[in-house]
């Protein structure tokens, strides 16, 4: 069962959302304040969504999205939003949030957006299969390793989701842009150099020669592209 994060502190407003969500068949778990949804969180890894008030008593909205993102890119976030905040829309979503909706609003609309995001979340959450071979490499998605010629080479999170990514799309040229949006979320704003300075860092790991790569190919003023 889905498992949706409604954080509000105005209990009739929680209590209506709730309600809607259950009988919708979504597993709802409930907070007040910006701390106890981030502890829910914590102890609730396998939460989908997670619907974020703006105004609460400790800590804003969207100080609470900045949190949830800076560990978890794959959760979906939908502010709630009041009619008049209009900016708020925008902050939120360049603090990471995936949608807003507008108070007061339909128990439709928030289960059509909140359905919406959990087709996309579950989409990123369910690879193909457990083990991606390519070359000398094999790669478990399950345990997060790589192996080359059946040693195993220690990687961040980062350098394996980059990993990851070449492995499923094996002689295709990816954009830096699409790395970036790939790897780090497409919410995330960074330099396009941070894309570089981790391919350079991955190469070290599993090229032979990291000076004339063999694996991970330079595609000149574009990006890069797993195999010759
Ligand atoms: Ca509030």
């Amino acid at each position: 069962m889905r498992k949706v994060l409604v954080l509000e502190d105005e209990a009739s407003i929680r209590g209506f959302v709730v309600i809607n969500l259950k009988r919708a068949g979504y597993q709802v778990l409930e907070a007040e304040t910006g701390e106890q949804a981030l502890q829910v969180l914590a102890d609730n890894p396998d939460v989908s969504v997670a619907l974020l008030d703006i105004m609460l008593p400790d800590m804003d909205g969207f100080e609470v999205c900045r949190r949830i993102r800076s560990k978890n890119s794959s959760i979906g976030i939908i502010m709630l939003t009041a009619r008049s905040q209009e900016v708020d829309k925008v902050t939120g979503l360049m603090t990471g949030a995936d949608d807003y909706v507008t108070k007061p609003f339909s128990p439709t609309e928030l289960i059509a957006r909140i359905d919406a995001i959990c087709r996309r979340v579950g989409i990123e959450e369910s690879p193909p299969s457990n083990e991606l071979h390519s070359g000398p490499f094999q790669l478990n998605v399950k345990n997060r390793t790589l192996e080359k010629d059946g040693k195993r080479i220690r990687l961040t999170q980062v350098e394996f989701s980059i990993m990851k990514l070449f492995m499923e799309n094996p002689d295709r040229a990816l954009s830096r842009e699409e790395i970036l949006n790939q790897v780090w979320g497409k919410d995330y704003f960074s330099d396009l150099k941070i894309v570089d300075v981790n391919i350079r860092r991955l190469r070290m790991k599993i090229e032979d020669d990291p000076t004339n790569p063999e694996f991970i190919t330079t595609i000149w003023g574009y990006g890069y592209k797993w195999g010759r």
